[in-house]
């Protein structure tokens, strides 16, 4: 089954399944989550020059409470919540 994505403005977000260990990068508010082997989580990719003056491809990863909360429309479509 495909990875589920949706388009955000020019934003691609992609749930994703992941296979090590990585932190949530939600950084405007404090998460200290884990997303541990297995665990679903947001993958956020931003073309160069979008609107945060990015010179490079911009990527995030969110995990899916952070999702939850921050950005609940997101989450109903990504990972049906
Ligand atoms: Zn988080």
């Amino acid at each position: 089954m495909p990875a589920k994505s949706i388009r955000n403005g020019i934003e691609l977000v992609v749930a994703r399944r992941s296979r090590k260990e990585r932190r949530c990068e939600t950084k405007t508010h404090v998460c200290v989550k884990t997303i541990y082997p297995g665990e679903r989580y947001a993958y956020s990719s931003l073309p160069p020059w979008s609107e945060i003056s990015n010179e490079r491809w911009w990527h995030h990863t969110t995990c899916v409470a952070c999702v939850n909360l921050y950005h609940p429309e997101i989450a109903k479509q990504l990972f049906g919540t």
